[in-house]
């Protein structure tokens, strides 16, 4: 019976005939874009883990090196100060791509809103086609934004969608749309090696504080003392997924030969003022809740179907939001006071039109 070929070459060695002695196989090689942000960092660190040599990417406008200057110093991890919106080229062979490169916050949905739409448009295009030159399988980072505001609930993979794309995240969402059409274009023509997860709202450590998104908000506030806002009346709901157990499912799915779109998220549905309350409790705050206008087009409720990922990944998260959200809190109180009160982690005047 054919062995199983296994996951990575984990301190394999391979003979050199004449002398006998060995030399350590060459390492596979993985591009990680977004390589800098909160979930390319993350990935960094597993695939590393696993044995993989890591080519890291990232553009630095929503990343911070400071994610990843723990692997500077290895020889298995390279960094590339690049805009994949712009063509892409590394030297060598690759084994996997995983784009992850993209602002993923309201705000800076706002704040860049032409470099969100590139990104996951003419970036994926660009590494599509450095996926089929270097023979890759390429997996890509979709969301649960391509539901919009969802008219089905909880959201299955085969819900096609309620998209405002002219509404202020319609340059997030309409990106990752085009982004799965093109992924699927390419697997489907080209007989390229695809893999597409749709990410919900996510929470771990090395969020930035100030990207405008609930869970940092909220510490943030409690940390300098301020009231934590509310936007609406608090009653739409989210479903908030440790980052490990995130990691968990890409990996999985990466290994996987599943080419359609696949949720990961944690189920555990909470309303937003429910989960102001239990940060509240969390770090002790004696502040208030105060209610903030809800912005435009925000989704009333959102919570994942993962029976595709549970029957095809045998996956399902494991970290409880009490777990997960002691350890984020222990991040979050970590950060320098110069960080926790900085307002924005960069600057983006250059790209906003006043
Ligand atoms: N939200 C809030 N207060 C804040 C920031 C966000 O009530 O200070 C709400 C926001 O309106 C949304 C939910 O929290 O309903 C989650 O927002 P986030 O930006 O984290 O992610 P989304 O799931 O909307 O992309």
């Amino acid at each position: 019976m054919a062995k199983k070929k296994t996951a990575a070459p984990k301190k394999a060695t391979k003979a050199i005939a004449k002398t006998g002695k060995t030399r350590p196989a060459e390492k596979e090689r993985v591009l990680i874009t977004g390589a800098a942000g909160f979930l390319g960092s993350h990935l960094c660190d597993r695939f590393l883990k696993e044995g993989y040599h890591v080519l890291a990417m990232d553009n630095l406008i929503t990343g911070r090196l400071k994610n990843i200057e723990h692997l500077f110093k290895r020889e298995d991890f390279e960094f590339y100060h690049h805009d994949v919106s712009k063509y892409v080229h590394v030297p060598g062979k690759l084994k996997y791509i995983l784009h992850f490169a993209s602002p993923a916050s309201p705000i800076d949905y706002l704040k860049i809103p032409i470099q969100t739409l590139k990104v996951s448009s003419l970036g994926t295009h660009n590494l599509l086609g450095l996926a089929l030159a270097k023979k890759a399988r390429i997996l890509v980072a979709s969301t649960s934004e391509v539901y919009g505001d969802p008219q089905v609930h909880p959201q299955t993979e085969d819900y096609w969608g309620h998209v405002n794309t002219v509404g202020p995240r319609g340059v997030y969402d309409e990106a990752k749309r085009f982004q799965e059409a093109i992924t699927m274009a390419y697997h489907t023509y080209h007989g390229l090696e695809t893999r597409m997860v749709r990410i919900f709202n996510t929470y771990g450590p090395r969020m930035r504080l100030n990207d405008g998104r609930v869970l940092p908000a909220f510490i943030g506030q409690a940390l300098r003392g301020e009231d934590l806002t509310i936007f609406g009346k608090g009653n739409q709901t989210r479903s908030f997924c440790y980052v490990d157990d995130l990691i968990e499912g890409i990996y999985r799915l990466l290994k996987s030969d599943c080419a359609d779109p696949i949720n990961i998220g944690n189920p555990a549905e909470i309303t937003i003022k429910q989960f102001a309350e239990e940060i509240v409790k969390l770090t002790g705050t004696k502040q208030k809740l105060i209610y903030k206008p809800l912005p435009q087009d925000d989704p009333m409720q959102r919570k994942p179907d993962i029976t595709r990922a549970r029957k095809l990944l045998k996956w399902e998260p494991k970290v409880s939001r009490a777990q997960g959200l002691k350890i984020t809190y222990e991040y979050f109180k970590s950060l320098t006071p110069q960080e926790l009160y900085e307002k924005d982690h960069n600057t983006f005047e250059g790209y906003v039109r006043k």
